[in-house]
């Protein structure tokens, strides 16, 4: 299964520019380039498992939006063409959460 990089509006204006602002083992603060909103996505297990799941090519910046896999704890975490997400360590399939939104 092909997958895509991780990309999310963001919660306060839509806007889709967004980065990832610290590193996987910090946190995973992201900050709106439109409106200067942070917040922190999340994912919640979806049920069932995805296999033969290919990474995005090519792969995500350190600045692309990232979120961690609520089973594995990788940030391996891709979307697939429907828009739903996969982690491309165990295969998980999962929904994401947008937390902590603090508008600038
Ligand atoms: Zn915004
Ligand atoms: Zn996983």
């Amino acid at each position: 299964m092909q997958t895509r990089r991780l990309a999310f509006p963001c919660p306060v204006c839509g806007s889709g520019e967004v980065f990832y602002t610290c590193t996987p083992n910090c946190c995973y603060n992201h900050v709106c380039g439109a409106c200067g909103a942070t917040f922190e996505p999340e994912t919640k297990r979806k049920g069932g498992v995805v296999t033969g799941i290919a990474p995005p090519d090519p792969l995500p910046d350190a600045t692309d939006p990232t979120t961690e896999c609520a089973v594995c704890g990788s940030n391996a975490v891709y979307m697939v063409e429907d828009d739903s997400l996969v982690c491309g360590k165990c295969g998980a399939t999962l929904e994401l959460e947008i937390g902590e939104v603090h508008p600038a």
